[in-house]
């Protein structure tokens, strides 16, 4: 099996091939059940396994697609016209693709507009900082905020040295170690420095060292605490300034910000399907989110992870493989800034949740694939594992914990439905994650192919086993 599956990654044409002329029947019916006896039942899935390793290994259509939606839309924040034009583009094209039920589910979504913006030290020396506003905050007045910038390094930090902090810019000056330690001070920051009466809240922004790279993102206000502007700055800004008040030097900052709210906008979630072919009610999503931030063009978070997914379909369609169940893609709107997206699939499906199978979302990036999240009991997560060695042969056959994903988490939360995602190697991923450097030359058409082929082999099969998944 990995000799033959080593060989698609090498000549995909030619096994691709093979594989179509030795296709006696995808969907033999004296399936066994997938639980407790062994995994003999996975040979059957060899075949359809490869053929879908070969299509997807084949082309460079997904890469192709994602640089058209990159360089002819761009990127997309929620409430933004290129964010609608992304919608209407992905309708158009799985109809093309020929996936049935193609649709678009009304979401209205919050619409944050960043304006102009610019930072500057103006003491000790004049500098520009390359910065970007956080996403949700609020604006300055038109001249800015001037005031002298305070360093901290934690938020333990802040709070004993509370009394120096009113009238002040607070920066968390915190270097990236892990997103899940770091981004606690983009989002929690602004409002644990207004309570203390800062007028401003600047972080070194939450990604590795890059070349002078500034990463926006989500802040949360408090309800409890005034809203103040708040902006990411570059390290390489976020040293600077630490040097000087490590000099002694008294460092004043000005920052200038647009940013606002207007009125909420329409959006939609985009779905489209392959009806399953005998039990059509029950259902596997694999899913991406369209929306992104204002900056770059949204090509690893998420349009690729978008097209990957969708991907599963149109070659599960092309070759004619139609899994037992229905798989259903969902492009989700306003992930970034709000989640409504998620929510609105969560109430409007709250009635066929109980009849979703599996919900996958991948949001990490499209960078070679080392395999899957998941969350679910144990005999899933067996299930999974025997799946997932269908695709040792591109070596993304690792099932690790903590499936799951910001747009499926209402619905996998309500519905108690077994989640994946979608695992890469990260490396790359923080360095470009909210950047004006998040755009397609990042990404290995290769590596992209082998991710669709990961989701639609995973896909495919979770659909058209005898059981439900878990059971
Ligand atoms: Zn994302």
């Amino acid at each position: 099996m990995c000799q033959r599956a080593r060989i698609v990654i090498a000549l995909p044409f030619v096994v691709f091939a093979v594989a179509a002329v030795l296709a006696q029947s995808p969907h033999p019916d004296n399936a066994h059940a997938t639980g407790t006896n062994g995994s003999q039942w996975i040979h059957q899935y060899r075949e359809p396994a490869s053929r879908l390793i070969g299509e997807a290994m084949g082309s460079t259509f997904a890469w192709q697609r994602l640089a058209v939606l990159t360089d002819t839309i761009g990127n997309r924040l929620s409430g933004s016209p290129a964010l609608e034009r992304a919608i209407s583009w992905a309708v158009e094209e799985m109809k093309r693709d020929g996936l049935e039920n193609v649709r678009t589910e009304h979401v209205v979504v919050p619409k944050w507009v960043r304006g102009t913006e610019s930072a500057e030290i103006v003491e000790p020396v004049r500098h520009p900082i390359v910065m970007l506003g956080l996403g949700d905050s609020v604006g300055t007045p038109q001249e800015g905020v001037q005031a002298d910038v305070l360093t901290f390094h934690s938020f333990e930090e802040l709070d004993s040295k509370a009394s120096l902090v009113r009238g002040k810019i607070v920066f968390f000056n915190v270097p990236f170690t892990a997103y899940g330690e770091t981004v606690r001070f983009r989002s929690g920051g602004p409002s644990r420095a207004a309570r203390y009466g800062a007028v401003a809240m600047l972080i070194r922004s939450v990604g590795p060292e890059g070349l002078r790279t500034p990463h926006t993102g989500a802040l949360q206000y408090s309800p409890d605490a005034p809203k103040i502007p708040a902006a990411a700055i570059t390290a390489e800004d976020a040293d600077r300034i630490q040097r000087m008040a490590d000099r002694g030097s008294r460092v004043v900052v000005r920052l200038k910000m647009e940013a606002h709210f207007e009125a909420d906008a329409e959006s939609a979630n985009v779905i489209g399907e392959l009806r399953g072919r005998e039990r059509s009610d029950e259902i596997v999503v694999v899913s991406g989110h369209l929306d992104s931030w204002d900056v770059g063009a949204g090509a690893s978070d998420d349009g690729g992870g978008c097209i990957v997914t969708w991907e599963a379909l149109r070659i599960m369609k092309k070759l004619n493989l139609r899994p037992r169940r229905t798989v259903r893609v969902v492009l989700w709107t306003n992930e970034e800034n709000g989640g409504r997206g998620g929510l609105a699939y969560r109430d409007l499906h709250r009635a066929e949740l109980a009849k979703h199978v599996m919900m996958l979302e991948s949001d990490g990036g499209v960078f070679r694939p080392l395999g899957f999240g998941f969350t679910g009991n144990e005999t899933g997560r067996q299930t999974v594992k025997t799946i997932a060695s269908l695709l040792s042969g591109i070596a993304a056959d690792q099932i690790n914990g903590g499936g799951g994903g910001a747009d499926i988490g209402p619905s996998v939360t309500e519905g108690r439905i077994p989640a994946m995602s979608l695992d890469v190697d990260g490396s790359k991923y923080f360095l470009l994650h909210h950047t004006p450097a998040d755009t397609i030359d990042k990404i290995d058409p290769v590596e992209m192919a082998k991710c669709a082929a990961a989701v639609a082999v995973m896909a495919y099969v979770v659909a058209d086993l005898p059981q439900r998944l878990g059971q």
